[in-house]
């Protein structure tokens, strides 16, 4: 069993150029709560009165998930978390002695202090504590562990490793999750970022070393190249590892749907499980095999994840395919007709770079039939 995090309206929301109205915040919560996610990231409550208020309003709803959300280790964070009625707050801080130098302008033992004293003064607000490592991938494995212990006995149950820039690999993912997670006894959450496309590899690698929670994002919304798409992790956990995260994939659609739609950032043809394409088969060898038997061409069954094959017409289509898509509208093609129309569709595909829908195939229909007459005549 491994824990779903979703932070589609944390990370998500801080893609360069994306903004949720808090409408939008509210119904894209809804959404993944009806699937089943358990745990949402719903925002930063020191950016302001409006984002509390649409944290207070989803945490207020009555909805199946628990509640986190994000801050630094900094008292006005802390005193801006605790006025969200969530459950849980995770609280940032940097582990690289790249970020500790450089950005925080501190050293390693004002980083151990820092979650020294904030993580109980987060518990003593009420709130949960994860200890949210940033960059810890390029963190120093040794200060790693340290912090880890030091958040583990102040009291925090989860340490988030936040691979912040994307840098491992699923073997350096597997070795450090696992020795982090034989050194400390506490949740171990993965946050991978996709900078080299490896987000959900490194994720399943993370929960193979004993992750017990695993940051998401629908569509892998996220800075820079995102995060891990929640649609991946799900379905290659189960197709893969045989775990399930308790979430309905038939939901997919409908949250990729709202989520580019608030976002901004439409969703490619060609992204796993949610893309428009993805179940659309075209070559003749590839339609001839599906029809034959499903299993020829499918990884797993896109009604698991609401949806269903879908085959189209274009340049890489044999005869049966045209006889039969034209036997599907009403349309009796004999072998020499289905051959004309293959080359008017091929003509099509090529100048259009798309697949002819139903009122192109009926004007080609019409269109060769015009040809054979005049053909006849002359
Ligand atoms: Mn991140």
């Amino acid at each position: 069993m491994v824990t779903v995090n979703d932070t589609t309206l944390r990370d998500g929301e801080q893609t360069a150029g994306v903004a949720f109205s808090a409408e939008e915040k509210i119904a894209i919560a809804r959404a993944l709560s009806a699937a089943g996610v358990p745990e949402l990231e719903i925002g930063i409550p020191v950016m302001g009165a409006e984002e509390r208020e649409a944290i207070r309003a989803i945490a207020g709803m009555g909805l199946n998930s628990r509640f986190m959300v994000w801050g630094r280790m900094r008292d006005d964070d802390l005193r801006a978390a605790a006025q969200c009625n969530v459950n849980m707050v995770n609280l940032s801080i940097p582990v690289s002695d790249l970020q500790i130098r450089h950005k925080l302008k501190r050293d390693r033992e004002w980083v151990l202090q820092a979650i020294r004293r904030f993580v109980p003064a987060a518990l003593d607000l009420g709130m949960e504590v994860s200890v949210g490592a940033e960059d810890a991938s390029r963190a120093d494995i040794d200060f790693l562990l340290q912090a880890a212990e030091a958040a583990e006995y102040a009291g925090a149950r989860r340490f988030r490793f936040a691979d912040t820039l994307g840098v491992l690999d699923p073997f350096a993912t597997y070795e450090v999750l696992r020795t982090l997670r034989v050194t400390v006894d506490m949740e171990v959450e993965m946050h991978a970022h996709d900078d080299l496309g490896l987000a959900t590899a490194n994720t399943l690698a993370a929960v193979k070393a004993g992750a017990t929670h695993i940051n998401t994002t629908v569509n892998g919304l996220g800075e820079r190249a995102g995060n891990a798409p929640l649609e991946e992790a799900v379905m290659a956990l189960r197709h893969l590892h045989g775990i399930e995260c308790g979430i309905d994939g038939q939901h997919f659609p409908q949250i990729s749907r709202l989520v580019a739609l608030a976002s901004g950032r439409p969703v490619s043809a060609n992204k796993s499980i949610v893309g428009e394409g993805v179940f659309t088969h075209e070559s003749g060898v590839h339609v001839d095999g599906l029809i034959k038997n499903r299993a020829n061409y499918q990884n797993f069954d896109p009604e698991e994840v609401g949806r269903d094959h879908r085959l189209v017409l274009g340049k890489h289509s044999g005869s049966n395919a045209v006889i039969r898509a034209y036997a599907e509208m009403g349309i009796l093609l004999d072998a020499l007709r289905a051959g004309a129309i293959l080359m008017r569709i091929r003509r099509y595909a090529g100048a259009t770079k798309h697949a002819p829908g139903v009122i192109e195939l009926k004007r080609f229909y019409l269109e060769t039939a015009a040809r054979s007459r005049s053909h006849l005549e002359v």
